[in-house]
């Protein structure tokens, strides 16, 4: 059984001008496709053949790793965002948010350092932890934090391919837009 690219869930220019319909072709139809063809390719014939995404996630190494955790990554940054669903965050969520981080404006700072300062390719998360409490997180290249056995609720991907076309160098502006994509009702729903 073929794991299959799943579509995005909106329209291509959907996210402009925060994330331009050339981005997201790129980003899904290119890189997000490529990580889906690799994994069908790597785990023919091996153990991982009829596994489930999280448990090659939670098992595999090398290759056949780098590329569910990718899959698995953007199938959960696409499916995060809708500009202009709902702007503000309330609920459980929010109190967990405050009660972890202090304020909601602390905990997008701390989130946004997280990804600007991210050294090289990878993601910066907001995580649960096995008490309930929520944490920072920054992984690099593919790495999941399933495999730490936390529970992923946001996540900003910081590779240049997720940015470069609209924001070049500009890392930063990518990160301070990011904040207007979120669709806090998908989010909250994970927490
Ligand atoms: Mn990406």
């Amino acid at each position: 059984m073929a794991f299959e690219l799943p579509n995005l869930p909106y329209a291509y220019d959907a996210l402009e001008p925060f994330i331009s319909k050339q981005t997201l072709e790129f980003h899904h139809d290119k890189h997000h496709a490529a990580y889906v063809n690799n994994l069908n390719n790597l785990i023919k014939g091996t153990e991982f053949e009829n596994a489930n995404i999280v448990d090659i996630i939670t098992k595999a190494k090398g290759g056949i790793f780098n590329n569910a955790a990718q899959v698995w990554n953007h199938t959960f940054y696409f499916d995060q965002f809708g500009k202009n669903k709902i702007e503000k965050l309330s609920g459980q969520l929010l109190v967990a948010i405050n009660a972890s981080f202090g304020s909601f404006d602390e905990f997008k700072e701390k989130f946004s350092v997280a990804a600007k300062t991210l050294f090289g390719s990878g993601w910066a998360w907001l995580v649960k932890k096995p008490n309930g409490s929520l944490e920072i997180i920054q992984t690099s290249n593919a790495t999941n934090p399933l495999t730490e056995g936390l529970i992923p609720i946001l996540t900003c991907d910081v590779w240049e391919h997720a940015y470069y076309l609209d924001y070049q160098n500009k890392r930063p502006d990518y990160v301070g837009n990011f904040w207007s994509l979120i669709d806090w009702e998908i989010v909250s729903g994970r927490y």
